[in-house]
């Protein structure tokens, strides 16, 4: 029996769900997070993986088709391929999609093929070791090749490689990155900086999708409709007419795409956010931990109604990245 779907106020369907799974990460990108990393919530504080198989078996019964899995680095936390493949047995016709800084991700690839993957977006921000480690605190860019490198091996498809654009750091590499995406069969993304961390985001540093259309090399790239491949996420794509070859760029920033935002994200603690921006969050933890279904199940229902129409509409708050997911 069909329970109803997740429907806002102005009419919009909310079908995708991204979800952290922990608010760690074995980086500290400057962009995300401070130097000395976020306060660690504890095991107690955040939605076991049977938490959250209840949370997605909700949000399924109400329309939902798809879920990322974010945090944090994701693949930090123990237990989170064996989560997804039983995720895949339990709903087969859910698509689950992953977003990792691929560090781990050669250990890992295998796993996650036989969960079926849908997705898998990668950030990377430059093929540069020494900027990459600089950008990172602690990265190491030969584990993101290598990550890579096994996600191919393995048959994961539908991988992406996001890229936030930032002047006088990567600027500079958009047609190594383009050439570096074609190489090993990526999607590249570039992502206007967000301002969050107050003290690492400047206005010159800021680059708008605007100004990064007209950076890419090779002559006239011709913005697809929406609609066709990858369409339901917040990229715009455009093909370059003379080679095909795609990007999309994500403009979150200068031009929001919140008339067809269709998502909403879950915390590690499992406080529910209707908007990336708004500090307002909904807190499932307690209904999820009793089992609560109905009153879940009416909870999501409200909270998806009281969806903002737009992020200038709301208080946004001082939140990291790494706590929202991205
Ligand atoms: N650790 C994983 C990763 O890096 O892919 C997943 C979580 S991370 C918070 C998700 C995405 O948010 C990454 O692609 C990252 O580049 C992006 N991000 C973080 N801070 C950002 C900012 N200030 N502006 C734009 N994108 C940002
Ligand atoms: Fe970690 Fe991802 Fe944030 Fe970098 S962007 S610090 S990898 S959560």
């Amino acid at each position: 029996m069909a329970l109803g779907e997740l429907v806002d106020g102005f009419g919009r369907r909310l079908n995708y769900v991204r979800i952290s799974v922990t608010d760690r990460c074995n980086f500290r990108c400057t962009y995300c997070m401070p130097e000395e990393g976020v306060k660690c919530l504890s095991h107690r504080d955040i939605l076991r993986y049977e938490d959250i198989a209840f949370l997605c078996g909700a949000f399924a019964e109400l329309g939902v088709g798809k879920f990322r899995f974010t945090g944090g680095e994701p693949l930090v936390r123990k237990g989170l391929v064996p989560f997804l493949q039983s995720l895949r047995a339990e709903m087969p016709h859910i698509k689950t999609a992953l977003t990792t800084n691929a560090s781990l991700l050669e250990e890992y690839a295998e796993g996650l093929a036989r969960a079926g993957l849908h997705s898998l977006n990668i950030s990377l921000d430059t093929l540069d070791p020494e900027k990459f480690r600089k950008i990172t605190r602690i990265g190491d860019i030969e584990r993101v090749y290598a990550g890579i490198k096994a996600a191919k091996r393995v048959g994961l498809t539908n991988i992406k490689l996001n890229t936030v654009l930032i002047r006088g750091f990567n600027d500079g590499e958009v047609e190594r990155l383009l050439e570096f995406a074609e190489e090993h069969g990526l999607l590249l993304r570039l992502i206007e900086f967000m301002p969050l961390e107050d003290d690492v985001w400047t206005k010159e540093a800021f680059i708008s999708g605007q100004e990064i259309l007209s950076m890419l090399p090779g002559g006239r790239w011709i913005k697809e409709e929406r609609g066709g491949t990858n369409s339901d996420g917040p990229a715009q794509y455009f093909v370059n007419e003379a080679t095909g070859r795609r990007i999309g760029v994500i403009d979150a920033v200068s031009n929001h795409f919140c008339k067809s935002c269709n998502r909403l994200r879950v915390s590690a603690e499992g406080g529910l956010r209707t908007c990336l921006f708004s500090e307002n969050e909904t807190p499932l933890k307690d209904i999820i931990e009793r089992r609560d279904a109905d009153a879940l199940r009416e909870t999501l229902l409200s909270a998806a109604r009281a969806k903002p129409r737009c992020w200038s509409d709301v208080k946004t708050g001082t939140l990291h990245m790494s706590g929202i997911g991205g």
